[in-house]
């Protein structure tokens, strides 16, 4: 392969990824399964998928806040924390939080753990 061929399969790809990230950005989110046992539902967003977990009365506020934040984030497909979703070469999206954000697998699982609540580790 040569200089030219490489580039333009390297920009075909952000051509792929581009058009796939628009159209998660563009379609409204639909709930399509809620997994109560688990704590999660299932929302579809154009062509993505995302398990994203449940906001419950019993959890106190600053659960609820964070699991507010990472559910707008993944619907918005940007976090205030300055995150934004990206896809993967695999075709997966993923976000990037900040240490701190609520909305990081990190703050999210101290979260869930300081309140006696189990969750399951998931991408997205
Ligand atoms: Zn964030």
């Amino acid at each position: 392969m040569n200089g030219r061929q490489a580039r333009n399969r390297a920009s075909g790809h952000r051509a792929r990824v581009e058009s796939a990230l628009s159209a998660v950005r563009d379609a409204a989110p639909e709930l399509l399964e809620e997994r109560p046992a688990e704590g999660m539902e299932l929302w579809r967003k154009g062509p993505a998928v995302f398990a994203l977990p449940m906001l419950r009365e019993a959890y106190p506020a600053e659960l609820n806040n964070a699991i507010q934040t990472r559910r707008r984030a993944i619907f918005d497909c940007c976090c205030p924390c300055g995150a934004v979703m990206r896809v993967t070469r695999g075709g997966q999206t993923t976000m990037r939080h900040a240490g701190d954000c609520p909305a990081s697998d990190e703050v999210l699982a101290e979260l869930a753990a300081a309140a006696g609540v189990e969750t399951r580790r998931r991408d997205g």
